[in-house]
């Protein structure tokens, strides 16, 4: 079948209202889980031979958090599809209001490389439990995963349900040509504006996961060996390759030393410097062409430790550069690998500043144990999530909406979020026959007019 026959067909099968029946789609998420549990052996060899990815790395960061969405969502569409009953004035009595959720039919997902599992599952599986049919274009970057993905989902679900294609940037344009009911993409804020285009012509609505530079901020109270301990941990899981990564650290001068001190015994106790280290919890960078985005980072700025690479094998060891500035070429980009630059600060406002002065990001961590400071910070920035005295762990909590805002996003999911991203929200006043009351129609009259004042206010 070629993409304009996927989309007919899903359109179709969206109008048979197969999709509406919550239990339709119960069994999709418990089958999908089944799949993925009975195949997880095939999911990691795919990964690893991807980028090296190891089975715990991969189980923590995308398989955990794929069956746990599933597990919500079976557990609350029942409640989360009812209509829900809200209050009706006094204008329109004798009526009900309510809202009802309804699936915004055929949508596309488009996923990007970096959790190639989660980042195209997660929102399909929200779109799934919302009722909706999904044409999913994971990332073409990592082969043997879009390999896998497509294998599994196109050999167990019906094409008019639940279908991956697979491709890069042409197969995309073409999928992007026709109109959709929604477009869920992962990805570049590049290519988020791309998507957001081909969208306005068919005004389908747009979720954008984008990414942009996430800042760490240290204050002087932090505690510094476990502030080190969670940063590292988050910089270089992935080998930084993740969307909510800390981009880059903020530090109060005076704890400066400290905190580099920290933070290499930390890279030390987890890390080695040799590409050995891809054979155990360590990952690979995912392509050449990403190999040579990062390596002028490595040169021409100040290494504080780690800095070895090698092409070869795509490793670059967990490295902190420290002496940059906001000025820096490394900070112009989001840098989406594991290089740390380290920046120093002795007035926050200014700080402050230079933050708000990019574009905002889609993650922000603040180490400190005051919670003045650390309010003045939440106040003042606006950025897509994040965590204070950690990092990146917000994303682990189903129950908080993940998207960004700005350059780094827009709309949102994980749990309630995406049910509601993949639904509408329909709203009925509901009315019986047995009273009219009279005054909201022509000829008007004083006595009318008093009579609208008494109900609407
Ligand atoms: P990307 O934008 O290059 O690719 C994402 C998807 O878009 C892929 O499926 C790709 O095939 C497709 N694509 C690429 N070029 C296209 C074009 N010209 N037209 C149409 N489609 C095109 O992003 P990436 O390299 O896969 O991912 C890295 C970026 O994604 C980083 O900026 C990162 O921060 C961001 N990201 C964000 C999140 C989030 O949840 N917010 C998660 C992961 C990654």
């Amino acid at each position: 079948m070629d993409i304009q026959s996927y989309i007919k067909t899903q359109k179709e099968f969206f109008n048979s209202n197969q999709t509406k029946d919550v239990d339709y789609r119960i069994k999709q998420l418990k089958k999908l889980k089944s799949i993925l549990k009975a195949n997880e052996p095939k999911l990691y060899d795919a990964i690893y031979a991807d980028f090296g990815k190891s089975e715990f790395e991969t189980y923590m960061t995308e398989l955990g958090l794929m069956y746990q969405e599933i597990d919500r969502f079976i557990k609350k569409i029942k409640s989360w599809s009812k209509p829900k009953r809200v209050s009706t004035g006094l204008i329109n009595f004798p009526a009900r209001s309510y809202i009802m959720p309804e699936p915004l039919g055929s949508v596309l997902v488009i996923g990007a490389w970096n959790y190639p599992y989660q980042l195209s599952l997660v929102p399909a599986i929200s779109a799934i439990a919302a009722g909706n049919t999904v044409i999913l274009k994971p990332s073409e970057m990592p082969v043997q995963t879009s390999a896998i993905i497509a294998k599994l989902i196109n050999e167990n679900f019906p094409p008019e349900f639940f279908q991956v294609i697979e491709g890069g940037v042409n197969e995309t344009t073409e999928l992007l040509k026709h109109r959709f009911d929604k477009i869920f993409f992962t990805g570049s804020t590049k290519v988020g504006k791309i998507i957001y285009q081909a969208a306005a012509k068919h005004l389908t609505p747009v979720t954008l996961e984008l990414g942009g530079k996430s800042p760490s901020f240290v204050l002087a109270d932090a505690d510094i060996k476990t502030t080190a301990k969670r940063l590292v941990w988050a910089k270089f899981l992935n080998a930084g390759q993740t969307c909510v990564a800390p981009d880059y650290v903020l530090v109060e001068k005076k704890i400066e030393k400290a905190l580099l001190e920290a933070i290499q015994t930390e890279i030390d106790q987890h890390y080695k410097s040799t590409p050995q280290s891809l054979e155990t919890n360590y990952m690979q960078i995912i392509n050449e062409t990403n190999f040579d985005r990062l390596q002028p980072y490595l040169n021409g700025n100040e290494i504080y430790c780690g800095g070895v690479s090698d092409r070869e094998t795509r490793f670059i060891s967990p490295t902190v550069l420290n002496h940059i500035t906001f000025e820096d070429a490394i900070m112009q980009d989001e840098i989406f690998g594991p290089i740390l630059p380290v920046i120093t600060f002795e007035n926050l406002d200014e700080v402050i500043q230079k933050v708000k002065a990019k574009q905002k990001p889609l993650s922000l961590y603040i180490y400190s144990k005051n919670r003045n400071t650390i309010k003045k910070i939440l106040h003042e920035i606006s950025f897509g999530g994040g965590a204070i005295n950690d990092s990146m762990m917000h994303l682990s909590n189903s129950k908080l909406p993940f998207g960004g805002v700005g350059y780094s996003g827009m709309g949102s999911y994980h749990g309630k979020a995406g049910f509601d991203t993949f639904s509408h929200f329909k709203s009925i006043l509901d009315k019986p026959f047995w009273l009219e009351l009279s005054f909201k129609y022509a000829p008007y009259s004083d006595k009318k007019k008093k009579w609208i004042r008494w109900f609407v206010e």
